[in-house]
């Protein structure tokens, strides 16, 4: 692949400029309106009314007019209130009306008690749904996430794809790239694919394999993905600026050979010590970061998936 392609710099061009979009010029005003707990918001327009809102590098994609607003993700706790805010002072704003969870993870599903008792729907694929109903534990670290409340848990689930609207499709992607519930949102006349943390904006993401993502799902998830999209499709992920297709497909690539790498060790019977030693992320480090952590639990993920006693 292209080692030069997604450099930060160049991504970040790419997310202020013209090919992904336009810096707002965000009035002083709005934007300490914005500040909430020390969280600043950033807002990059993509389109008329299709908006890209970055509190603590958690990005939510918000959709204002049109009946009420559309979001797909709502941030943390922490920054759901800057997040809000900063929607709230969009251009022909109003009322979330609906609320996309990506995933269940808590980057996301931060604002869905607030906007749930505010009236929003909240759409999430089933399993994220069954996630957020239970308490989980990722045992690398021991951190513990509890279940939210009943009111802020996903009122409408699905299960393989549908349609908010004409010109608005959402889907599960069922390869577990992140989790097993997965969604992405197309918005078609704009051309805007979110994708939550199916894709890498910003360095190696967390393999939460414990609730059924696996570094083979996200050679499965990005190839998909590049299915949805087209040439010309902008592609927002969690976190990090606005992806091109190229930066999609050399993603899809990159994890491939990953995925090659590592399950070519846990066939010669190598353990996740050997995996991280053996640097087989060796060439996208320099833009990726240190992988130690990605590589161990992509590791790790393939016993769940691919071991005979697993
Ligand atoms: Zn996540």
């Amino acid at each position: 692949m292209d080692q030069g392609r997604h450099t930060r710099r160049q991504l970040l061009k790419a997310a202020l400029g013209g090919a992904a979009g336009i810096a707002l010029g965000v009035p002083a005003r709005l934007l300490a309106a914005a500040q909430g707990g020390g969280a600043a918001a950033t807002t990059v327009q993509l389109a008329d009314d299709l908006f890209v809102v970055t509190v603590g590098g958690l990005n939510v994609l918000a959709r204002a007019g049109g009946g009420g607003v559309v979001l797909v993700d709502g941030g943390s706790a922490a920054t759901s209130g800057a997040v809000l805010k900063a929607v709230a002072a969009l251009p022909n704003s109003g009322p979330v009306r609906t609320l996309f969870n990506t995933h269940w993870h808590p980057e996301q599903t931060g604002s869905n008690e607030t906007l749930a008792k505010a009236g929003a729907q909240i759409i999430a694929h089933e399993n994220t749904r069954l996630w957020l109903t239970t308490d989980v534990k990722w045992p690398w670290n021991g951190q513990t996430f509890k279940r939210l409340p009943k009111v802020a848990q996903p009122n409408k689930t699905f299960y393989t794809s549908a349609t908010l609207e004409p010109g608005v499709r959402y889907g599960y992607v069922p390869d577990c790239a992140h989790t097993d519930g997965d969604l992405y949102v197309y918005f078609e006349r704009p051309n805007v694919l979110a994708a939550g943390d199916v894709v890498s904006g910003q360095g190696w993401p967390t393999v939460d394999y414990i609730t059924g993502g696996w570094v083979g799902g996200m050679v499965g998830g990005t190839q998909r993905l590049l299915s949805i999209a087209n040439e010309q499709t902008r592609i927002v992920p969690a976190r990090g600026p606005v992806l091109s297709y190229a930066d999609l497909k050399a993603q899809a690539s990159m994890y491939a050979t990953i995925y090659e790498r590592l399950s070519t060790m846990l066939n010669k019977g190598r353990g996740p010590s050997e995996a991280v030693a053996a640097r087989p992320t060796k060439e996208f480090d320099a833009q990726m970061g240190n992988s130690d952590e990605f590589v161990r639990r992509a590791f790790e993920s393939l016993w769940a998936y691919l071991s005979p006693d697993a």
